[in-house]
Parts: C-alpha cells; sequence; structure tokens
C-alpha cells in the first residue's frame, strides 16, 4: 500500500536520538530549549514553546490568550477537530465559518459577513482559528484586518505548513497572528513522533504558555506571590498540564529541521508532477494563491462526479484496493456526532459538504518516487474511467 503520507528519517536523525539516550537528560534537559529556537529563527518569530502534540499547542494558546466560560472561538469546519476541540476544553463554544470554494480555507467574506450578524447580537469571537490547510496560507491580511476592526484574537493552525510562505513570509513569524502551532505527527512535514510547538512575538503569552504547559509551576521568584522559602521552593500559580515535549522529540526534531526547505521543495516538485499527469482526468487540482508557497502536507484533489460513472465512495474503494492509500481530509467537524449534540447540522456549512462529498488526498511525502506516483495515476485513471 503506497500510504497518503510518511516519515522521512535518515541516519543522522537515529543518531541524534541515540545521542540523547546516552545522555543524562531524557526530558527537561538542554535539547528541547535548542528545538525551539530553531523553530522560532526559522519561522522569524521571538518566542516557540514546545510541546508534546499541536493539540495541546491549540489548548495553552487558547488559555494564554484568555479564553475561558462564555468565550467563543471561531475556525473552518474543514480542519482536524482538535483546531476545534480546544475552545471546548477552555469551557468556551465553538462556530465556524464555511470556506473559500476555491483555496478550500476559511473565507474571509463569509468571516465578514458573520461578524456582522454577531456584533449586533453582541455575540463576537474571542479567538479566530485560522486553519492552513493543506499547507496553503489563509488570507492573513483579510483575517488580520477583520481582527483589529471587530477585536479578536487570531491563532494560526499551521500544523499543515511549516517550511511554507505567506506574501513571502515564513509561515509562523505571527506578522498577522497572536500565535502560530505547528504539529510534528510522523504524517506531517517534519516529525518528532509526537509534538508540537506554539510560536509568538509576546513574552506574556510565551511564558503564559510555558506555565500551562508544566502543571502551572513556577521556579522564577519574579513569578511568586512571597520569597521562596529555600533554594527547592517552586509556587503553583496556575492550573497546568504535563504537556511537555521530551528530549528525545526536540532531538529528532532539531534533525529534521535541517531537512525542511529540501522536504518541501520535494513536495513541491511532485505536486507540479501531479498537477501535469492528472490535467487529463476529470479530476479538479488544487489552486495555489499568488500570495502563497505553500508547506504541501496534503495534495487534495476534487472528483468531477458529473463527468464519472462511479460515486465518490467507489472512487474511493477502488483506490485502495488497488493499494493507493488515498485518504479523506476532512469529515466537515460540524457533522460529528459530538458537534451535532451541540446543536450543529447537516445543511449549515454548505460549501464545507460540497467539498467533502468530492474531495480526496493523494499520496504526499518526500520519499514517495515518481514510479509510486505513475501507480496513483494508473489507478485513479481506472477508478474515475
Ligand atoms: C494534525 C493536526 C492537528 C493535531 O496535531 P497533533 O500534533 O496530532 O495533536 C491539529 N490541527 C490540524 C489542522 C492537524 O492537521
Amino acid at each position: 500500500m503506497i500510504s497518503y503520507g510518511k516519515q522521512d528519517i535518515n541516519q543522522q536523525d537515529i543518531d541524534a536520538v541515540i545521542e540523547v539516550l546516552q545522555s543524562d537528560f531524557l526530558t527537561q534537559g538542554p535539547k528541547v530549549p535548542v528545538f525551539e529556537t530553531t523553530i522560532a529563527d526559522y519561522c522569524g518569530a521571538n518566542y516557540g514553546v514546545a510541546v508534546n502534540s499541536a493539540t495541546s499547542a491549540l489548548h495553552i494558546a487558547c488559555l494564554a490568550l484568555g479564553l475561558d466560560q462564555g468565550g467563543r472561538l471561531w475556525t473552518t469546519p474543514i480542519t482536524f477537530v482538535a483546531s476545534a476541540n480546544c475552545a471546548l476544553y477552555c469551557g468556551a463554544e465553538v462556530d465556524f465559518v464555511d470556506i473559500d470554494p476555491i483555496t478550500y480555507n476559511l473565507s474571509v467574506e463569509a468571516l465578514e459577513a458573520k461578524l456582522i450578524v454577531a456584533a449586533s447580537v453582541n455575540k463576537l469571537p474571542d479567538v479566530l482559528v485560522a486553519v492552513h490547510l493543506c499547507g496553503q496560507p489563509c488570507d492573513m491580511a483579510g483575517i488580520r484586518r477583520l481582527s483589529l476592526q471587530y477585536g479578536f484574537k487570531v491563532i494560526e493552525d499551521a500544523s499543515h505548513a511549516i517550511g511554507g510562505r505567506y506574501q513571502d513570509q515564513p509561515i509562523g513569524n505571527c506578522a498577522n497572528s497572536d500565535i502560530t502551532i505547528f504539529s510534528f505527527h510522523p504524517v506531517k512535514i517534519v516529525t518528532t513522533a509526537e509534538g508540537g510547538v506554539a510560536t509568538t512575538n509576546d513574552k506574556g503569552l510565551a511564558d503564559r504558555m510555558t506555565l500551562y504547559r508544566s502543571h502551572g509551576i513556577t521556579r522564577d521568584p519574579e513569578l511568586m506571590t512571597q520569597e521562596p522559602d529555600g533554594p527547592w521552593y517552586y509556587q503553583q500559580i496556575e492550573l497546568g498540564f504535563n504537556y511537555r515535549m521530551t528530549e528525545l522529540q526536540a532531538a529528532l526534531g532539531v534533525s529534521q529541521m535541517a531537512r525542511l526547505d529540501e522536504f518541501v521543495s520535494r513536495r513541491h516538485a511532485l505536486a507540479s508532477r501531479y498537477d501535469q499527469i492528472l490535467e487529463s482526468l476529470p479530476v479538479t487540482i488544487p489552486s495555489q494563491h499568488k500570495d502563497s508557497y505553500s508547506g504541501l502536507h496534503l495534495y487534495v484533489i476534487r472528483l468531477q462526479l458529473d463527468k464519472i460513472e462511479s460515486s465518490h465512495k467507489q472512487v474511493f474503494e477502488s483506490l485502495r484496493e488497488q493499494g493507493i492509500g488515498v485518504n479523506l481530509h476532512y469529515i466537515p467537524i460540524h457533522t460529528q456526532p459530538y458537534y451535532q449534540q451541540l446543536g450543529f447540522k447537516v445543511g449549515d456549512f454548505p460549501e464545507a459538504e460540497r467539498y467533502y462529498s468530492e474531495a480526496l488526498s493523494l499520496p504526499m511525502y518526500s520519499l514517495l518516487t515518481e514510479d509510486q506516483q505513475d501507480k496513483v495515476y494508473t489507478a485513479l485513471e481506472q477508478a474515475v474511467k
């Protein structure tokens, strides 16, 4: 089976992890700060806070921005559930903004229309999670303008987008947002097995996220309510979690980051090749906005079902039967049973649902060969015939 995504681990990565295993620290040592600096420097952000997953990063980002009971977070329905769940962890409410039919990212037009209504009933969001789907950045200039006008905070969920650029600036520099989060799950662009990082330019936000990552405990006398009792002393000043990244993960991440640009350019070469070979088939290839250099975590096509005899499901099944590990990113969150129980209904976000009825993620990862890509093409040609 040719999977849809796969990690790319070389001998240097392996050596880096072994070196940590033989060192004094398996956790809370020197590698995590190095990884944080590596990410922050790459992205051009002032701070990086490493955690054990992007889901944890989303949670502490929301907490650091003050999201709590009675608060509201908006995001796109076409994303992994974690982009929305983070609000529920904080006791806040979630709502969605429908997608743009061309980029499949949250539509800034739909956002503006929804904000106008929300303002009139005094229910403006506190936080917007802008997800860079497939690695293609959202219209961040548009989102920034609305965030200033309506006073909400912005988190970029860049789980798909490390190594990508927006208006020729690295994604993660937070030029148009408060916090950007990344995922390092093995299917993503670079991996730490499990792991995430939040970048920000705001020291206060970085400090709060650091606190929430580790039980809300500080050893910094500046932050304490009294003089330390002695050198052993620490204080818990918030309710935090154990969301720490291990030294093994950080070492793997530092080593992987050395090849990030190579990974992304390989993904671009594969995407251009897909664009060319798929031209003759009844599918819509991904459209890239001129402001965007995508991280290309995913290569999503849409089936032109009016030109295909089989159904979406049949095409999907045929590809799987032919050994092509296609996938579907994503099932619209508002149609999940858990969210239906919160009051969302099928039909609420029609553009997202239309996307879901046609989308298919083809294999895309740096180790994919042209031979394998040709197999994907042949299988797809067979499936849509
Ligand atoms: C993978 C992913 C996450 C969650 O990442 P983890 O590191 O697995 O917690 C969140 N948002 C998006 C868009 C993702 O693709």
